[in-house]
């Protein structure tokens, strides 16, 4: 009988991703759980909404009557949580959602595999934010768990659960820490991508003549260990097929800041721009030969907001993910470079 996969979150990045890998690369039935909305958006899934193997299903994560039906009637073989509350400024403003989501929404799922498909091998997806305010780098997996946000302490209660329940009941049940992945899915609130979106209609305003505003960010010196969401999938089936389950750290083994980030982003769409000013009153600007050359009447590209400041940063995230590629034979494909342009190239053509 054909294996059976669930998985949540399947409008999002990963879930998405996740759903295209496994309809290319196995011949397993897919069950995408998204949740009630007025007004879905399925713009992740439209490679493989329609194919044979691919079916919606309705659920929560916090609604354990959902979540333990769900498993109940399908008895799937895998079961890859990706469904969250997965933005980490937005923690501070619902911080018991989060949680609940987070959190106890991985217990529920957990309870439901104990209870009607302990066979099935489970999928939590961890993050370095449970890292926050590091005392060393690299962060491996034995790194002290110091989160700095709700989002971060909700993941590391989820890495606990994970555990305990692979601990207590011998479920094949593994905590995947991810560092930060993005791509072409990624959701628009998002740093990396509300920066290649605010590039593009940057660029179609400048080819257009028109006028323009700046992106408006928070800390641009933050530094991060960016890879491609679609490179980590890849990792995430090799953590989910292993002869026994173990926790693993997935990471570039590469630190950039915003700053470099929005560099890439501008040069990738052929826009030059330089740095002013100091603090609050930075600005990227497009150099006086650009602005000249494209007749601009305002140049500012990137000015400083202090609302998008967090109320606690993690400043510098730098993943250790030797284990995983020696043990699992995962690597990453796509360079920093590539990631940028691929998701600047993107947005261009969509704008
Ligand atoms: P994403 O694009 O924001 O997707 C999250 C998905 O979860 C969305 O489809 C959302 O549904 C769904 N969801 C939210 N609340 C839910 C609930 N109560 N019940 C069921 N589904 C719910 O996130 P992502 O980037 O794909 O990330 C996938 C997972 O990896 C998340 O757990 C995230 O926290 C974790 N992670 C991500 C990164 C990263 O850099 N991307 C790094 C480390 C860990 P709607 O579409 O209805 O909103």
């Amino acid at each position: 009988m054909k294996k059976k996969v669930f998985i949540t979150g399947v409008l999002g990045q990963d879930g998405a991703n996740m759903a295209e890998y496994l309809i290319n690369n196995t011949d397993y039935d897919i069950f995408g759980m998204i949740r009630r909305s007025s007004n879905p958006n399925f713009i992740n899934c439209k490679s493989f909404l329609k194919n044979s193997r691919f079916k919606l299903v309705y659920g929560d994560l916090s609604d354990s009557v959902s979540i333990d039906s769900l498993v109940q009637e399908i008895q799937p073989d895998y079961f890859i949580n990706f469904g969250a509350q997965s933005f980490v400024g937005c923690s501070w403003e619902i911080p018991l959602q989060t949680f609940d989501t987070n959190a106890t929404g991985v217990a529920r799922c957990l309870e439901a595999i104990r209870k009607h498909r302990p066979t099935c091998r489970f999928y939590s997806a961890g993050s370095s934010e449970e890292f926050g305010d590091v005392t060393y780098t690299p962060q491996d997996i034995s790194h002290p768990i110091r989160p700095r946000s709700p989002y971060g302490a909700s993941k590391a209660a989820a890495r606990h659960i994970v555990k305990v329940y692979r601990e207590s009941y011998n479920l094949y049940a593994v905590h995947g820490i991810l560092f930060n992945h993005e791509g072409t899915k990624r959701g628009e609130e998002f740093v990396t991508r509300k920066i290649t979106k605010g590039v593009a209609r940057i660029k179609k305003a400048i080819d257009n003549n028109k006028a323009f505003d700046a992106i408006e960010l928070g800390n641009l010196d933050s530094k991060r260990d960016w890879s491609d969401s679609e490179d980590f999938i890849d990792g995430v089936w090799k953590i989910l097929n292993q002869e026994r389950p173990k926790d693993y750290v997935l990471s570039s083994n590469e630190t950039h800041s915003i700053r470099e980030f929005i560099e890439l982003a501008f040069k990738a769409a052929g826009i030059q721009g330089a740095w002013h000013g100091k603090a609050l009153s930075e600005e990227y600007s497009a150099t006086t030969e650009y602005a000249i050359k494209h007749d601009l009447n305002s140049s500012v590209l990137v000015k400083i907001n202090p609302k998008f400041y967090r109320p606690a940063e993690v400043d510098l995230l730098l993943g250790n993910s030797c284990p995983a590629r020696e043990e699992l034979g995962w690597s990453p494909k796509t360079s920093f470079e590539n990631l940028v342009n691929k998701m600047v190239e993107n947005d261009l053509l969509c704008s």
